[in-house]
């Protein structure tokens, strides 16, 4: 396939010994990249995720966090772009990797970052760091389409590109995929895989992102060196999480790689389940059959990026340190997980005997003296 490859003979680099060259291509690879598709071409972006970005609150997505202002204020379309990235916790990497200017994308050749530079000295060397790049580097993928990307036939791609598919499939050992998707899109999934003609139903039916998403069990079999495999999963609309069907979606998209028995580990970084609308034959509830791979439940956004400029607050479980944050008459809850143990378990109470925590709230008018005393 790299017949056409100079092999850079004169070259004091490719005269030293393989395994110096490796050693220097590990100080230069991030440990942490992207692969993601523009405008259908294939492309990686370092990771920029800083810690805090996963903050519920979204307070380092805002600008003018900490600047006085009038509630009657325009929001920052910066803030409110950043609330609707569908890279969910990594928003920082998509406007890094999205909003460079257009320039950089026609100068570079092969469709790499400045930061690339490693695949612009010469093909040998872009070989060789293709395929030792998904030995070292975490790979992260979140968007659906480039998916695809991972199961597709190496030889499809340009040259640099398809060396880099052909290093992932041949020698990635771990995959973080964060999707943040329309509730719609888990919904339609929900319908594809709960249909009684399932088995007969003919993909070309359904969108492109479904088709890549029910083809990812399939083209993750592609990956065959993979040994870690994190899911992150989320919906963009400002209904709970606990609207997705987990069983239907979760279980038919990957159950079928728990079942190959491989080495590969799984596991999945969910939103926590609302109290008023789990149940357990639609979610993996902790007193109900167990999920085929470990599930770490997370506070979700609580902030939304409306189509009309304006931010949105959204809480979804537990609600309690939402109302403290808006009503401001006490300092923010702390989230130390005791502190925000009992706030859960004070919501679960309420939603079990049938009431509703937002009008016991507002009944009550402040958080503290109702519930912290
Ligand atoms: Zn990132």
């Amino acid at each position: 396939m790299y017949t056409s490859v100079n092999s850079q003979g004169k070259s004091p680099l490719f005269s030293v010994a393989a395994e110096v060259r490796r050693a220097i291509y590990n100080y230069l690879i991030p440990e942490q990249l992207h692969l993601f598709t523009y405008r259908d071409d294939v492309r990686l972006s370092t990771c920029v995720k800083q810690k805090g970005d996963d903050d519920p609150d979204c307070v380092p997505r805002n600008p003018l966090a900490h600047v006085s202002r009038s509630i009657s204020d325009p929001e920052d379309p910066i803030y409110v772009q950043r609330l609707r990235s569908s890279w969910g916790e990594h928003w920082r990497c998509e406007e890094a990797a999205l909003t460079r200017d257009d320039i950089n994308f026609r100068t570079v050749e092969t469709g790499w970052f400045d930061q690339f530079v490693l695949f612009r000295v010469c093909k040998r060397m872009s070989m060789e760091i293709a395929y030792i790049m998904p030995e070292v580097a975490t790979f992260h993928i979140n968007d659906p389409l480039t998916l695809r990307v991972l199961g597709s036939q190496a030889t499809s791609h340009p040259l640099t590109i398809s060396a880099v598919v052909d290093g992932v499939q041949s020698n990635l050992r771990t995959l973080h995929i964060n999707l943040r998707l329309p509730l719609g899109t888990y919904e339609q999934l929900e319908d594809v895989y709960t249909s009684p003609d399932f088995e007969s139903a003919p993909l070309g039916i359904t969108s492109s992102v479904i088709s890549a998403l029910m083809a990812l069990p399939t083209a993750l079999t592609q990956l065959r060196n993979l040994q870690n495999l994190r899911l992150w999963l989320d919906h963009s609309d400002t209904e709970s999480w606990s609207m997705v069907n987990e069983r239907a979606v979760i279980t038919s998209l990957f159950q079928p790689l728990c079942e190959q028995g491989s080495n590969l580990k799984i596991d999945m970084d969910l939103p926590k389940l609302h109290p008023k609308w789990e149940t357990s034959d639609r979610h993996f509830t902790p007193d109900s059959a167990p999920p085929p791979f470990p599930i770490h439940r997370r506070y979700r956004q609580r902030i939304y990026g409306m189509h009309d400029q304006t931010v949105k607050h959204a809480p979804d479980f537990p609600y309690v340190a939402h109302e403290a944050f808006v009503i401001q008459q006490h300092e923010f809850p702390s989230e130390d997980p005791g502190e925000m143990e009992m706030y859960e378990a004070w919501e679960r109470e309420v939603w079990k005997r049938g009431g509703d925590v937002e009008l016991e709230l507002i009944g009550h008018q402040l958080v503290g003296d109702h519930y912290l005393g």
